[in-house]
């Protein structure tokens, strides 16, 4: 028909490509350091121990019913506590609007569109660089987008004096996204004092800050430690909003289980908010998935398996080499090996068996 003539193919996403190519080279010797999954030291997807044992205890339990609008109430409190907090005062006064997302990307997506919504003439302020597909949610959901500095290239660390410029030069009430931990791509994170500064001048501007959480435990190998960003900014008294994900921390990646929250003046304010939120839930896809809801909560309320998750949430994914695209396409043109151009390695795709070879060919390119 000629209804689709005009449609072009899309540019391929600069992320999952990486994956499409390491797929189509018949050389035994490739390597994928691209894909942000865990893998193990065979180069095989890994299913977290405390998972399978989740799937064991609600296996023949499951029913097919719907979740409600705003998902599992059991996982999004569990995965509140995470976030906020054990004990959070926050929690027990019901100030936070929070409903379970697609995963991460579903919860800055929601988050993208309340705020369009709500703030219509609102921008984002969005590091340099970032996960690239923070540019596409935040362009699909009509908010203009400006730039922050963040990564600093000749350190190899956090530009923070530009950072803090740029939030003072940023008109006042401006929207942060802030990486709340293990920054990807470049994993480099403000140490806690520069956090306690950027929390302080986020607050004298009246900015909002949007934490996006998607490696909770995997910067210092502890979830606890890993909302330390989180809990300065509550400390200092924030309103702030946060997308968390179980793609990697438990290994949930195609489970599509994450949650996004909205922390409010109090529970009146919530409640709004987290109406309005599965407003925006409901035409786009009515309620989320309810397989990867029911291990969460599985796992989280129980302390033996909480216990084991813990163990088992090892520790770094990311590592910013500092190779530059060119000596990237040497990598994948004369040694098969696939990441993408910023030079950002995969940690999990580096292997006893393949450690050797890679690290043989990044001093080839790099000498
Ligand atoms: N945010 C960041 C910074 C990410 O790196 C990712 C995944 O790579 C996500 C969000 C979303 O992942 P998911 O939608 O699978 O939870």
């Amino acid at each position: 028909s000629s209804w689709w003539r005009s449609v072009q193919p899309a540019p391929k996403d600069p992320i999952l490509g990486v994956t499409e190519a390491f797929l189509a080279d018949q050389s035994p010797d490739k390597v994928n350091v691209g894909v942000g999954a865990y893998r193990d030291d065979n180069g095989k997807p890994v299913v977290l121990e405390c998972v399978r044992e989740a799937e064991r205890r609600i296996a023949g339990n499951l029913n097919m019913e719907y979740l409600p609008m705003g998902g599992s109430v059991k996982m999004v409190e569990e995965t509140l506590k995470l976030a906020y907090g054990e004990n959070s005062e926050l929690i027990k006064e019901k100030r936070i609007a929070a409903v379970q997302a697609l995963s991460g990307t579903g919860a800055c997506r929601l988050f993208a569109d309340f705020q369009k919504h709500f703030c219509p003439d609102s921008q984002i302020y969005i590091p340099v660089p970032t996960w690239a597909n923070h540019h596409n949610i935040w362009r699909d959901a009509q908010v203009p987008q400006k730039t922050y500095h963040y990564y600093h290239p000749e350190s190899k660390g956090l530009d923070f004096a530009a950072m803090i410029d740029d939030i003072k030069n940023a008109p006042n009430g401006s929207f942060f996204l802030l990486h709340a931990c293990a920054h990807n791509p470049t994993g480099v994170d403000p140490s806690e004092e520069q956090w306690r500064e950027i929390s302080h001048h986020i607050k004298a501007k009246g900015h909002f800050a949007f934490f996006d959480m998607a490696y909770q435990g995997f910067a210092s190998g502890d979830p606890e430690k890993d909302a330390k960003a989180i809990r300065i900014f509550l400390e200092d008294g924030h309103h702030i909003g946060i997308a968390q994900s179980y793609a990697k921390n438990m290994g949930l990646y195609g489970q599509r289980v994450g949650c996004l929250s909205v922390l409010c003046e109090d529970e009146k304010q919530a409640v709004a908010v987290k109406s309005q939120l599965q407003q925006l839930a409901r035409p786009m896809y009515s309620n989320p998935p309810v397989h990867g809801a029911l291990i969460v909560s599985t796992i989280l309320s129980d302390p033996d398996l909480k216990k084991q998750w813990l163990k088992e949430v090892k520790i770094g994914m990311f590592c910013y080499s500092g190779l530059t695209p060119e000596q990237v396409d040497r990598l994948t043109n004369e040694f098969h090996i696939y990441m993408t151009r910023n030079g950002r390695i995969s940690m999990a795709g580096v292997t006893t068996g393949n450690v050797k070879y890679l690290a043989n060919a990044i001093h080839e390119v790099t000498k």
